[in-house]
């Protein structure tokens, strides 16, 4: 069986765990502000790293570091991970759910626009798939209107925008290393900032609020979380990093041998590809209606061919988390579209080609089977 996901662990992961975990020190310390250097250097330009245990407590971290509560709205995409809009939701205010671009599966600067209200302090970019959003134009209104960017940049490790990595620039960025993600620390995030003032701010959040002295003493001020990162998983991730490219290059000729091999037929429509994609999912769209067929059962069918596939992700506002908020399926168009037809294919850097023209050797006999049923 062919996995949609797997990630990459090789001996020096496994060594790297081995070190922190005989060295007495495994929870957050030097391991961990390790990494934080390491992505910075990555990064380049200003960059502030503070690691964090998830992708979404990264997340929650930014929208409270913006300053961001109860009677405050965020623009979200309705296509992304729930966790974009859960964490406005955790920080008391309102996700406003917005549709993305059918090809691109990105937010748009129109939609961000249209959507603005007295309220609105701030918008979530999510690089969908690893495809850089228009940045630019979505900098321009939020500029124009105050706001502040965050950008969910949990699939863009290592994706480039106008030849900077993601996360070279901006107001507040975050990634996830999840084992999904296209480095990872088994659990894990990271939020990027360009202040000191804020990536202290990050530090109280992430560890109960605590602020230390030079002397030792300490101070609490403010609510926070527990939402740092153990050294062990650091130790992962720095093990991991030095190989990002290497990954995401690999991915890359995957993904383009998939969009030369794919089958050519009315009812699929292959991924958008662009300059500096990072390439974290392969997802095509698939009209199971038109085929007489549903998703569930297209993927049985892969999977009597050995091949398993994913789903990313059902539109946000069709959960009844949203519903029950007022939101109806027709709100956002393309991006029900997306969930409904959406099915993802295996990519992972130890894949080979020969596993890619078995996919979709597999996907045409697929579809051909539901057309000559129907
Ligand atoms: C994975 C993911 C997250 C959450 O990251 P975790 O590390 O799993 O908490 C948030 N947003 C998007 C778009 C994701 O894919």
């Amino acid at each position: 069986m062919l996995p949609f996901v797997r990630p990459t662990i090789e001996q020096e992961d496994l060594d790297a765990i081995a070190e922190v975990l005989r060295s007495g020190w495994i929870a957050s310390g030097p391991r961990c502000r390790a990494l934080e250097d390491a992505l910075a250097d990555y990064l380049g330009g200003g960059a502030r790293v503070r690691m964090l245990n998830s992708g979404t407590s990264a997340l929650e971290a930014a929208v409270l570091a913006a300053g961001i509560g109860p009677g405050d709205e965020v623009i979200v995409p309705a296509m992304t991970f729930v966790a974009s809009a859960q964490a406005v939701l955790r920080a008391g205010a309102t996700p406003v759910l917005v549709d993305v671009d059918l090809d691109s599966r990105n937010l748009t600067a129109a939609a961000v626009e249209e959507a603005i209200t007295r309220r609105t302090r701030a918008v979530m970019p999510v690089h969908f798939a690893g495809l850089p959003v228009d940045m630019d134009a979505i900098a321009a209104v939020a500029q124009h209107h105050g706001l502040r960017i965050i950008e969910d940049a949990a699939h863009a490790i290592g994706a480039r925008y106008r030849g900077r990595p993601i996360g070279a620039a901006g107001d507040l960025v975050c990634f996830s290393f999840h084992p999904n993600k296209n480095i990872t620390t088994i659990e894990g995030g990271a939020l990027v900032c360009f202040d000191d003032a804020t990536a202290a701010h990050v530090e109280r959040l992430r560890f109960h609020g605590i602020e230390r002295d030079a002397d030792g003493g300490m101070d609490v001020g403010e609510w926070g979380g527990k939402m740092n990162l153990a050294d062990v998983n650091a130790a992962l991730g720095l093990a991991q990093l030095p190989r990002l490219d290497r990954f995401n290059a690999r991915r890359r000729a995957l993904a383009e041998l998939y969009l030369r091999t794919l089958p050519a037929h009315p009812c699929l429509a292959p991924p958008c590809a662009g300059e500096g994609h990072s390439w974290h999912i392969f997802a095509v769209r698939i009209d199971f209606a038109r085929l007489g067929t549903t998703r569930a059962a297209f993927q049985r069918h892969l999977q009597g061919h050995d091949i398993a596939t994913g789903m990313h992700y059902p539109a946000v506002h069709t959960f009844s988390l949203f519903r029950q908020r007022g939101y109806r399926p027709e709100d956002c168009p393309n991006a029900r579209t997306i969930g409904e037809q959406t099915l993802t294919l295996p990519l992972f850097p130890a894949m080979t080609d020969s596993d890619v023209e078995r996919v979709c050797t597999a996907l045409g006999a697929v579809i051909a089977e539901f057309e000559h049923e129907r």
